[in-house]
Formats: structure tokens, sequence, C-alpha cells
């Protein structure tokens, strides 16, 4: 969005606050001196529709601020907070206005001629809100600018109701006035519970409307790497989603191999889906098991140590230059990786990976031991070697 469209759009939405503050008055004093239940009961909507672009306002400053120590997740929770607040203000003010409305059913009051013309006005109003709004939505490319507009209309709708009751009561029939405020009021306490309903859900951490995982799944499957995937799970955080999930990669992958698959597919996943604001990736080295099989829970470190234990005063090898420890199927496999003296025929490194295996085996939850010859004399891994006491 350039500065100008994004000026436009406040510009707009603040002209709506502002109509909403002069209608909301005016329907108000109108409505109680000319005794109109209908033209009060819209002054209410009005009321309330000024108090949700006033959340509406604060929520976007608030949920834009950057995460800091307090709140690392970010802010948007607030915008779902403020929205839960408001509805149950709405939610009340209905109740209030339908109830009040009700009482007077009984014995209705013709309400005054100026009461008619507040009506029309709201209409005319509202009307023109609608176009204007629409006009900067669809420039902007703006969805929340032409949802405001077509509540603007909603709006219009709910002065025209009331502008029929105060019109029938004037021909006669003082009834329809109160019916039709019972009828506004109704429209209130309707947008009360869908506010609190959406909010609620985003509160609660609900799976989102929105066709997120469709679209992970997707991107996912495009990923070679990615064996398989689950757990995707998507939470909003006000306007914007976070989301988690699971890859499994190929098991034999190095950490910082299967970290740039995880790096890949959250870049993929922010790039193709703007919505989603946060990814976090997990990986998996197969498919996830319930148990956990506490005899494989030692430390690494201890494993290591205990294997060059076993291998002490074993001079045929010059060094170690690597172990790994794969746990999978639920069992221990370690990867040995020697240095042998070059003039050494294959067949002897045969005869000194097989008394290897033998000695490394003994290790109570190792299953597997596999020995391979190291052939690079230097490599990055300088830091990995082990050196064998040699005797
Ligand atoms: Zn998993
Ligand atoms: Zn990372
Ligand atoms: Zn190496």
């Amino acid at each position: 969005m350039t500065t100008s469209t994004d000026h436009s759009a406040i510009r707009i939405t603040w002209i709506g606050v502002i109509a909403n503050l002069l209608l909301t008055l005016l329907k108000l004093v109108v409505g109680v001196i000319g005794k109109s239940s209908a033209l009060i009961a819209d002054a209410a909507h009005s009321l309330s529709d000024l108090l949700t672009d006033a959340v509406a306002l604060w929520a976007l400053k608030v949920s834009q601020q950057p995460k800091d120590q307090n709140h690392p997740y970010g802010h948007g929770k607030f915008e779902s907070m403020g929205t839960l607040i408001i509805s149950s203000i709405l939610f009340i003010t209905g109740v209030g206005i339908a109830w009040q409305s009700l009482q007077k059913i009984d014995n209705p009051v013709t309400p005054d001629i100026s009461t008619l013309w507040a009506a029309l006005i709201s209409i005319v109003v509202k009307e023109w809100m609608y176009h204007a709004t629409v006009r900067v939505g669809k420039r902007t490319n703006s969805q929340v600018l032409i949802a405001n507009a077509w509540h603007h209309r909603s709006d219009a709708i709910s002065s025209v109701a009331a502008f029929i009751g105060i019109g029938l009561s004037q021909f006669g029939y003082p009834v329809m006035d109160p019916v039709t405020g019972v009828l506004v009021a109704l429209i209130i306490i309707k947008m009360s519970i869908t506010l609190s309903f959406s909010s609620a859900r985003e509160l609660t951490d609900t799976q989102p409307e929105e066709e997120v995982n469709e679209k992970v799944d997707k991107i996912l499957q495009n990923i070679e790497e990615v064996v398989n995937y689950h757990e995707i799970r998507a939470r909003k955080m006000g306007p914007y989603l976070l989301v988690d999930l699971h890859i499994q990669v190929d098991s034999a992958m190095s950490v910082s191999a299967a970290h740039q698959v995880a790096q890949r597919v959250q870049l993929d996943v922010l790039k193709k889906v703007p919505i989603i604001h946060e990814v976090l990736v997990h990986v998996d080295a197969e498919e996830d098991t319930e148990l956990v099989n506490p005899k494989l829970m030692r430390s690494q470190k201890e494993i290591e140590r205990e294997i060059l234990d076993r291998l002490q005063n074993f001079n045929e090898i010059d060094q170690i230059s690597h172990i790994l420890c794969h746990f999978l199927n639920n069992q221990l496999t370690v990867q040995i990786t020697i240095n042998l003296n070059p003039d050494m025929t294959i067949r002897s490194a045969y005869k000194i990976a097989e008394k290897i295996q033998e000695r490394v085996n003994g290790i109570e939850d190792v299953e597997d031991v596999d020995v391979h010859l190291e052939l690079s004399r230097e490599h990055k891994f300088q830091d990995l070697k082990f050196h064998l006491p040699q005797t």
C-alpha cells in the first residue's frame, strides 16, 4: 500500500466515525424529544457502530505494535479481547432497547413528525457513506473497507425500518413505532452475538475458517525432501495467523540439512500465504510413536565415552574421526568412522571393522554398529576427532 491510498483509507474510516457520532446524537435527541422507540433503537445501533469503529481503530494500532518481552506472540489477541468486551456491551444495549420498546407496545404514542425527518437524514447519510467507502475500498483493494461499506448499507436498512415504523404510526398505527424499535434492537443483538462468537473463537484458538491447511498442504507436497507431514495447526492472532507443523525427513539427514528443509518450508509458506505471519516447523526423523523407550534416553556423550573406552589399546586404529548415534525404529545404531594406516590392505580393514563391531556391540543399548573408513585427511569437522590413548 502506498501512503496516499493508506491515507484515503484512514480518512474514509474517520469520516464514518464522525458520521456515526453525529447521527447518534441527532437520533437520540430527536427520538427522546419526539418520543419514538424506533428512532431511539436506531440511535443505539449507530452508537454501537461507533464503539465497534473505535475498537477497530484502537485494535489496529495495538495489534500492529511489535512483539515485546511481555507479549512474545505479538499483540493480536488485544483485538479479540476488545471485540469481546464491545460485543457484550452491544448485547446489553440491544436487550435494554428491546425491553423498553416492548413496554410501549401496550400503550403506544404517535411520535412527533420530526422523528420521521431524522430517520430520513440517517438513511441518506448512510447510503452516501456506503458509496463513498466502497469507492475507496475498491480503489485501494481493501477487504476491510468494503466490509465496512456494506455495514454502512445495513445501517441504512435499519434506518429505513425506523422510517417505515414511524411513518406507519403517523398514519394511525402508533403500535408500529415500538414494534420497529424491537426489530432494530434484535438487529443489534444479532450483531453482538456474531461478534462475540468470532472473538471467542480467536481467543480459544479454534482452527480458523480460512483455508490455510489446504494451502500449506500444497506447499509441503511440492518440497521433495519432505517425506511426510502432519499436525498442521493454525491459530489466529488478531488479523494474522500463526502456524506450526511437523515434517518428516530422511532419517539419515544431518541436523543442518534437516534445518535447511525446515527453513525452506518456512520461507515458502510465508511467501505464498501472506495471511500467515509466523511458521514453526518441527522435524521428525521417522513417524511419531507414542512410547518413549527409557533405555534409549541416556546421554550421547556417555555413549561416546563408553565406545572410546572399549576401543582403548586398539593400536591399528589411527584415529576415530566421527561417532554418530542414530535412534531409529526404537533402537540405537552407532556409526563409527575411523582413520587407518594408508598402507593397510582393505582385507585387514574389514577385519578391524569386525573387531570394532564385536567390542562396541557389547554395550547394552547398542543394537547395531556401522564402521566407516575416513578417506579425507583434512576435513571440516576437526573438532569432532577423538584421540585414542595409544600404548
Ligand atoms: Zn511429528
Ligand atoms: Zn531454526
Ligand atoms: Zn569425515
